[in-house]
């Protein structure tokens, strides 16, 4: 295997233009990625269960300050439905996303866990920003399985500008990835490639707290700017010194380089790519060290309404005809669809080693 990339070599590559160059540090994630988790792609299937969130986070086009934007609300039962659907198309997890909602309580995520468990018997990852511990707590002990937060930035000017913390909250996402480990979740979070604001410097320190953090799944993305933004409202003049927008070479190249630092991490070819490449995005993800896809579920009137990024109308179908068509992709490519869970190598290693 090759070694682990430092950190100046991962600031080199990250400003790497040369494409050739580029595509050759993809093959060696390719290898690597082949070689620790073979050529199994897992499927998660997506449910977004709310797009009401409190917060107003700056790159997010569900934020609270989005007033023109239809509210909605999958409730618990169509949600068991879309889970089965998902379990019969070869998910062998859900994940359950959504904005910061209050109508989910503690109580009715727990519930729904259990009855996901039960009624259609698939792993469980949440997907439901920040929340008390007392929470999380509850839910780990329904039966959730895994928990994604993204940090999103680790320069941490940018992302309390970005980010706005609630009022007496008094935790960041930080403390709650660490909440989220000590509970026994398995833990994803992850970045926005080319968030406004981002230097390449902050770039290489983003790749590097992902392995800092002992991720058992790493999501990142390009942000993609979304007009109803404060951060998509303004268009910031080219800076040489900052991450675009919008890059898919780059996120390629972070997803590649994030293989070689966590051999054996859970690793997603995100929506956000696949929504800027349709054609290849999904084969070059899986190309540059990704072996997860997320298909989503979220029925299509509330899937466009779930708009975090725009271009979510664009994406195709969903549910089964998504699975059908992303295995037909994946298999031309010489990948197969993976059986079980899918939980990451990673994770095992470490609870064996806590025992
Ligand atoms: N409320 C949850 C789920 C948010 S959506 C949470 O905050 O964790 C999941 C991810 O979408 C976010 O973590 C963010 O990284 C990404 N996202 C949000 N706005 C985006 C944009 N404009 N472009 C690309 N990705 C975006």
């Amino acid at each position: 295997m090759p070694p682990p990339p430092d950190r100046d070599e991962i600031a080199r590559w990250v400003r790497e233009r040369d494409p050739r160059r580029r595509s050759g540090l993809w093959e060696v994630a390719d290898g690597v990625r082949q070689a620790q988790v073979g050529d199994e792609v897992h499927l998660r299937g997506l449910i977004e269960i709310s797009n009401h969130c409190v917060r107003h986070c700056a790159y997010c086009g569900i934020n609270a300050g989005h007033r023109a934007l239809a509210r909605y609300r999958l409730d618990p039962a169509t949600v068991v439905v879309l889970a089965q659907d998902a379990r019969e198309a070869d998910c062998g997890t859900v994940v359950l996303q959504a904005g910061e909602d209050p109508w989910w309580t503690g109580e009715r995520v727990a519930d729904l866990i259990r009855r996901l468990k039960v009624e259609v018997g698939v792993a469980v990852t949440l997907s439901l920003g920040e929340r008390p511990v007392e929470d999380l707590a509850r839910w780990r002990e329904a039966g959730a399985d895994r928990y994604l937060l993204r940090f999103e930035t680790g320069n941490q000017d940018l992302y309390r500008r970005v980010h706005p913390p609630q009022r007496d909250w008094g935790r960041d996402r930080r403390d709650q990835l660490a909440d989220l480990r000590r509970l026994g979740y398995e833990v994803g979070s992850g970045f926005l490639v080319g968030l406004p604001g981002s230097t390449w410097d902050d770039l290489v320190d983003d790749i590097l707290l992902c392995r800092e953090l002992d991720l058992d799944m790493v999501g990142i993305g390009p942000y993609l700017p979304h007009p109803m933004t404060p951060l998509g409202r303004t268009v910031a003049p080219a800076d040489p010194e900052q991450v675009p927008a919008a890059d898919v070479p780059t996120t390629l190249t972070s997803m590649a380089l994030l293989r070689l630092l966590l051999p054996t991490v859970n690793l997603p070819a995100t929506t956000a790519l696949g929504i800027l490449d349709p054609v290849e995005g999904l084969e070059a993800g899986l190309r540059a060290g990704a072996n997860i896809v997320m298909p989503d579920f979220t029925p299509d009137t509330e899937r466009r309404l779930y708009s975090i990024y725009p271009g979510k109308e664009g994406a195709g179908p969903a549910g089964a005809e998504r699975v059908a068509s992303i295995r037909r992709r994946l298999i031309a490519i010489g990948r197969t669809v993976g059986t079980g869970a899918g939980t990451a190598p990673v994770w095992h290693r470490r609870r064996e080693g806590a025992a």
